[in-house]
């Protein structure tokens, strides 16, 4: 069965001190919370903040929102995995829409980065989605299936399982509009059948497949307790330590339910 995992993109958001007062407030919440994997994903200036605040809270990691694919060198403003391990990070979102659309990231400079993240044994969270026209125009099924062969390429069957996929339909980020439990869960199974493609079932089905694009405590449960959706990527409801928290719940609640 899949544990699930609840991972919360702080995006450019957080002051040291913020972060340290949100995971006080998180632990007070969830506790040490076994039955769900959590990852907090802070800015990099917050990371040692949040690893030090967590203490001996062993369940929840840490992730990083991006990275270099290159190890070292002369990359002036990059962060490597390398140095990104060197700060006990766990996790790295890779391919967020807001990195392919902002700072023009394709599937190809994406596999890169997963590909050097898993050399370094970092957790790669892969975000792929539909833009609203895309959806519009019936061509979901056609852009996860470029963006997964594309940003996947290479990676074995132990690499795969290492890895975290998030759907994030593009249109439901930051709007307030999140795609339904069964547009959700229709798109995860898709996923899943790519990822059968690109391996083979077994490691298909061990795959955990987070849905993200405004999850927030009210829809939380509806769209995590969907036989393929194993968790969810939230940005806005994750700065509030509570509603965070609700989420981390919902998810632990389908585990019991299920
Ligand atoms: C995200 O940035 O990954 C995200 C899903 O944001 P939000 O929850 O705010 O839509």
């Amino acid at each position: 069965m899949r544990k699930k995992i609840v991972a919360a993109n702080w995006k450019m958001n957080m002051l040291q001190a913020e972060a340290a007062e949100f995971v006080k407030d998180l632990l007070l919440e969830i506790g040490d919370m076994s039955a769900v994997e959590v990852v907090i994903v802070p800015p990099f200036t917050a990371i040692a903040k949040v690893v030090e605040s967590l203490d001996k809270a062993q369940n929840i990691k840490v992730g990083a929102q991006n990275m270099h694919w290159e190890h070292s060198g002369a990359f002036t403003g990059e962060i490597s995995a390398a140095l990104l391990r060197d700060l006990f990070v766990r996790y790295v979102v890779l391919g967020h829409s807001e990195r392919r659309q902002m700072f023009h990231e394709t599937d190809e400079i994406v596999n890169r980065k997963v590909r050097a993240a898993l050399e370094a044994t970092l957790r790669p969270i892969v975000c792929v989605g539909e833009t609203l026209e895309q959806r519009e125009r019936g061509s979901v099924e056609k852009i996860l299936s470029l963006q997964l062969h594309g940003s996947l390429a290479g990676l074995s069957g132990k690499d795969l399982h290492e890895t975290v996929i998030a759907y994030e339909p593009v249109w439901a980020i930051g709007t307030g509009r999140n795609a339904t439990p069964e547009q959700a869960q229709e798109a995860h199974a898709f996923i899943r059948e790519t990822l059968t493609e690109l391996s083979d079932a077994t490691t298909a089905d061990r795959v955990r497949i987070q849905y993200g694009g405004s999850v927030k405590v009210e829809n939380a449960r509806a769209l995590m307790s969907q036989p393929d959706i194993d968790g969810a990527l939230v940005g806005g409801a994750s700065l509030d330590p509570r509603s965070f928290a609700q989420i981390v719940q919902a998810a632990a609640n389908d585990e019991v339910v299920e």
